[in-house]
């Protein structure tokens, strides 16, 4: 991809998500769109952030240390997408503005005691196992009233939402499902009353279905493949 190309790539997705959110009567200013970068070079990411994205996110911590040295992100923000191991946390802690991928009650704990130690407080996002899938991490929808009680006792973290990954599927409707169950826990769980739980963000939606998880009650969308075009794994 050229950087004319991936420039008018986030322009196109940006339409979709316009019209998406108003076809379900939402006001698109409230929808942030994230590059899902992994895989492409500093000057892909800086041709993504020319066109408009508002949020960068990454997948593995090394790369992301590499293309953050070249100053690939400059000018937006930076997300941590991707399973997070406990030995990482210390690399993505404050560097990240906010981690979708909280999967589990001791990485809560390790990213909690890493921020406290340094002052500041990690806004995250829990995954959600929304299909109940063998190969996927996160807390089943059963477990985040638990999940949330926990995290309410951890000093530094703030939750701000939830991301999910739905199972892979033949046509962006068939994950309609999923996002509306996830949109539904999203709705049911922010009435809670926690100091450092506050449920505005819902992140869900990659390129094949961004435009359907818009339709459902997506705020945050992670599109990769749509901006930069296929990955190539060597
Ligand atoms: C890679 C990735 C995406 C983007 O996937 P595409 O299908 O390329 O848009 C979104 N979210 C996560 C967590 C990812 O790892």
């Amino acid at each position: 991809m050229t950087e004319a190309e991936i420039i008018r790539n986030v322009q196109t997705v940006r339409e979709n998500i316009v019209r998406a959110a108003e076809e379900a009567g939402r006001d698109p200013a409230g929808i942030r769109l994230v590059a899902a970068t992994k895989m492409n070079d500093a000057s892909a990411v800086r041709a993504a952030i020319a066109g408009g994205v508002d949020i960068c996110g990454e997948n593995r911590v090394q790369e992301m240390l590499e293309k953050q040295g070249q100053g690939a992100y400059d000018g937006v923000p930076l997300h941590f997408i991707g399973h997070l191991q406990r030995n990482k946390v210390r690399q993505v802690v404050g560097l990240c503005e906010l981690i979708h991928s909280a999967d589990s009650l001791p990485l809560l704990e390790e990213i909690s005691r890493v921020a406290g130690n340094r002052g500041l407080v990690q806004d995250v996002l829990l995954e959600i196992n929304i299909g109940a899938e063998d190969s996927k991490s996160g807390f089943s929808p059963e477990e985040l009233p638990e999940a949330l009680e926990r995290a309410a006792l951890l000093p530094a973290i703030r939750v701000r939402g939830l991301m999910a990954i739905p199972p892979v599927c033949e046509k962006p409707e068939e994950n309609r499902p999923f996002f509306l169950a996830l949109q539904k826990l999203f709705v049911d769980n922010s009435g809670k009353k926690y100091d450092n739980i506050r449920m505005d963000f819902l992140s869900m939606g990659m390129s094949a279905d961004y435009a359907e998880a818009v339709r459902c009650g997506a705020n945050l969308v992670r599109v990769g493949t749509g901006i930069f075009g296929p990955r190539h794994y060597t």
